[in-house]
């Protein structure tokens, strides 16, 4: 990345006057990240380009490479204005891609840029470090006080970064190759066009991950989310019908709610039971948490955050845990009532009309 700093800038109108802008440019793409009462300047500019153009930089000098890009970025230089200054000279960072085994091990954690660094494009380096930072602290300090904890502390904060860091790796891939059509002819984009359509099941998640459902509650969304995800999947250069992947076994299936189900229907889960943990703020200690998550096959509904703070999961009562656990994916819908019933009169515990309420959101028929 090529980066500097401008004084007295024009920026945008009212509200959106601290918002990041992002633009793409033929050889590569822009950040314009306002940041009025900073030292450095009112604003950082950032052009992101790609090792290709080492010898161009080499030759032009840095400078010129990044006033000649400026000038093909027609948005940030109108936002930029007539009347600013540049503040700083341009800086140059590099090979800033990695990532590292795992995140935490045996008498390690690993948090923000020593963890890993994917790309600035979500400007979310700060964020990560300070989250991973809190997530970290509460695993040691879970391990710290029980000791039989320490191997699952250290899983969960490990597993959650792989998760976080693949779904937004996957988001930038979709960025990329989806960005490549507005300049065909530009080495910077066609290098980067490297999604491949079939497997469409990244980009879903990519997307899910981009707007950045609520986090911790992830099946209310599914209704809200699938309409936009096509609105904008229809607008892209492949219309859905062209890349829908026939693999994944649930494709085609519709979500029925629970009490429509009928007493001879095979019900499936919509995702995967799992235990897994949460944060329990006040104790500042890993507190166990049992519910639903998507598989790998389906999209994730999630947010950064969410991941780092181990929100990945819908969880369930003791009603749901129960009911959905008698769902097999072979009995009747009508069998798991019965079944569900029984258990319930053996232990004679809560109220089991709220059962099939709890779960509605959470079963596909089979
Ligand atoms: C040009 C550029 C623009 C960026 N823009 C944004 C942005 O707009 N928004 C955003 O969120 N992120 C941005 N980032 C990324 C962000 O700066 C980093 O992701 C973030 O600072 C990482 O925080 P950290 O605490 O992990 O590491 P750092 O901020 O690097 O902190 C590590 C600290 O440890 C110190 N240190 C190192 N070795 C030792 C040692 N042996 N002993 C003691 N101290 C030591 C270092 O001096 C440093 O102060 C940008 C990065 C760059 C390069």
């Amino acid at each position: 990345a090529l980066y500097s700093y401008f004084r007295d800038i024009k920026g945008a109108e009212g509200k959106q006057r601290g918002h990041i802008t992002i633009e793409s440019s033929p050889k590569g793409w822009f950040w314009f990240i306002p940041m009025e009462g900073s030292k450095l300047g009112d604003v950082s500019v950032g052009l992101v380009t790609g090792q290709e153009f080492t010898d161009q930089i080499k030759t032009k000098g840095a400078e010129a490479f990044y006033e000649e890009a400026l000038s093909l970025a027609p948005n940030i230089t109108a936002l930029i204005g007539t009347k600013a200054q540049r503040a700083q000279p341009v800086g140059i960072v590099k090979d800033w891609a990695y990532t590292c085994e795992k995140a935490a091990g045996p008498g390690y954690y690993l948090a923000g840029d020593a963890a890993a660094f994917l790309d600035p494009l979500l400007s979310t380096g700060v964020s990560l470090g300070m989250l991973a930072g809190y997530s970290a602290s509460v695993c040691i300090h879970t391990a710290l006080v029980d000791k039989s904890m320490e191997h699952q502390s250290t899983e969960f904060y490990a597993n959650n970064y792989r998760e976080m860091y693949e779904v937004t790796r996957d988001f930038l891939h979709y960025f990329y190759a989806g960005n490549a059509s507005a300049h065909p002819n530009e080495i910077f984009w066609n290098a980067r066009r490297m999604l491949n359509f079939d497997e469409n099941i990244g980009a879903k998640q990519a997307f899910s991950f981009f707007v950045n459902t609520i986090p911790g509650n992830p099946h209310p969304a599914v209704k809200k989310q699938i309409p936009l995800f096509q609105q904008f999947m229809n607008n892209l250069d492949h219309s859905v019908n062209d890349i829908d992947s026939p693999k994944s076994e649930l494709v085609d299936k519709q979500m029925r709610l629970a009490d429509s189900l009928n007493g001879d229907d095979i019900p499936v889960i919509n995702g995967r039971l799992e235990t897994s943990w949460q944060f329990d703020k006040d104790k500042h200690f890993l507190e166990q948490i049992r519910g639903v998550t998507f598989d790998r096959n389906r999209p994730v509904f999630s947010s950064t955050s969410s991941w780092l703070l181990g929100r990945n999961i819908a969880t369930l009562n003791d009603d749901a845990w129960r009911l959905l656990n008698l769902i097999d994916g072979k009995k009747t819908w009508q069998t798991i009532v019965a079944e569900y019933r029984a258990c319930y009169e053996e232990s004679e515990v809560g109220d089991r009309s709220d059962a099939s309420k709890t779960v509605v959101p959470l079963l596909s028929e089979k």
